[in-house]
């Protein structure tokens, strides 16, 4: 079932769906294409319609072997429509279900790829802010890479920009997908190339553990591990791409490597790489996160200091405090404080190697007490209050709705 998309392209079958609307492998006058025809309901908004043709110039401009690049935008009629280059293949996300763990090799390599787009990106001024595998693309056709990867490029630049909007968004709300989320747009602040990094690191931890380093639970618990919690050290990771790692996951942003830099410093521990099999690390369960209510509580600030205002707690050394007015971009509504005052399963996920005990053992259960106390109460109150300032200050409006769509996510120039 064929059909017309403006009067240059065609759109055959479809490709997949995402959450902004369905992806077509569609032909044009050059050839093969992809097309994103996005959802009716954003289609049939003007304002939306107006910003997509003023946004027409960025989001045509970035060319990358590893960015898929946007050749055309269409309004016509009902349809609005992105026109892409067509990567046969499938997306990271889909090969990390199949696989559960990339061998450290392989995965390094789709980074790597990632970095690489992301530093042509960030050169023309563009953030992504929704770096994640499931905008990530495998060019199935290209050539096979270290540990047998295809190349990788990134897809989805400015699409969630458009559709996240001001008047759209309440200012209360976070759109993003939480486990991907840095620390700073958790406080508010505005987001910057060093974001992206974030998101990315996120992304190498989770192909070589399985699992996200800050992920599980509520997204509440998920936005406050962010802020809070250190990342845990996977068993048998070599100590050179951990401690790129830990660098790339820093919550203050400065202290994270630039794209070009990751790309490069990645590309360098390939060959120590080469032949490693995939981690041998067990995802932590749910066992672990359920004594929760062990947490100290928050405590008052010791007689004779300031009491800091609510929610005007910079998180990054020198940073303006956060503003719950400003705009933000995540699609779940600001934590209820009860979340995150430690209710919804607060700590991060330790990942143990295979045949270590579990977490729930006495053990391990030590362990984490020590190390939830050792984040102690200062840090809880500091995101309670980070949290509870800012629903206050909004007037809690978003009353008791759960949390909307955190899948949803939403790019920008910075
Ligand atoms: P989301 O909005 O959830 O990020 P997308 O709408 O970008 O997802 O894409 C949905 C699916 O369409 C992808 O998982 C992928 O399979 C396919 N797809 C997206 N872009 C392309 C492309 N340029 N070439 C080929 N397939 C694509």
């Amino acid at each position: 079932m064929a059909r017309k998309i403006g009067s240059r392209y065609t759109a055959h079958q479809i490709l997949g769906r995402g959450s902004a609307g369905t992806v077509w492998l569609g032909e044009g006058p050059e050839g093969p294409v992809a097309i994103k025809l996005l959802r009716e309901d954003l289609a049939s908004d003007q304002e939306l319609v107006s910003r997509f043709v003023q946004e027409r110039t960025a989001l045509l401009g970035l060319e990358h072997p590893h960015v898929v690049s946007v050749r055309d935008l269409v309004v016509d009629g009902n349809d609005l429509a992105l026109v892409m280059d067509l990567v046969r293949g499938t997306d990271l996300r889909t090969r990390l279900d199949r696989e559960r763990r990339l061998a450290p090799e392989a995965a390094v390599a789709v980074v790597a790829d990632v970095a690489d787009g992301l530093a042509a990106a960030h050169a023309a001024g563009v953030v992504h802010r929704d770096v994640k595998p499931e905008n990530v693309l495998l060019d199935m056709q290209g050539p096979l890479g270290p540990g047998g990867s295809h190349p990788a490029l990134l897809t989805d630049f400015g699409v969630a920009k458009l559709i996240d909007t001001p008047r759209r968004t309440r200012a209360t709300k976070i759109i993003g997908t939480p486990d991907y989320l840095a620390p700073e747009i958790v406080e508010g602040l505005p987001p910057r190339a060093a974001v992206d990094i974030y998101a990315l690191a996120t992304v190498l931890y989770e192909l070589l553990a399985g699992f996200t380093p800050f992920g599980g639970g509520h997204p509440g618990a998920v936005l406050r591990r962010h802020v809070t919690e250190r990342v845990v050290p996977l068993p048998g990771i070599p100590d050179e791409l951990w401690q790129l790692l830990v660098q790339c996951l820093a919550k203050a942003p400065a202290s994270r490597l630039r794209a070009s830099e990751l790309g490069a410093r990645l590309r360098e521990l390939l060959p120590m790489l080469a032949g490693m099999g995939p981690l041998d690390v067990d995802e932590p369960d749910a066992e672990q996160e359920e004594d929760a209510p062990e947490e100290p509580p928050a405590s008052p600030a010791p007689a004779g200091e300031p009491v800091r205002r609510r929610g005007a707690v910079p998180l990054v050394p020198g940073a303006k405090p956060a503003d719950s007015n400003r705009d933000t971009h995540t699609s779940m509504r600001v934590p209820a404080p009860d979340e995150l005052a430690g209710g919804a399963r607060g700590t991060a996920r330790a990942p143990r190697a295979s045949g270590a005990p579990r977490p729930g053992s006495a053990r391990n259960r030590a362990a984490a007490r020590r190390r939830r106390l050792a984040v102690g109460a200062g840090a809880l109150a500091l995101v309670a209050a980070i949290g509870v300032g800012t629903w206050l200050a909004t007037g809690g409006d978003e009353g008791g709705a759960g949390p909307q769509d955190t899948r949803n996510s939403a790019p920008a120039s910075p």
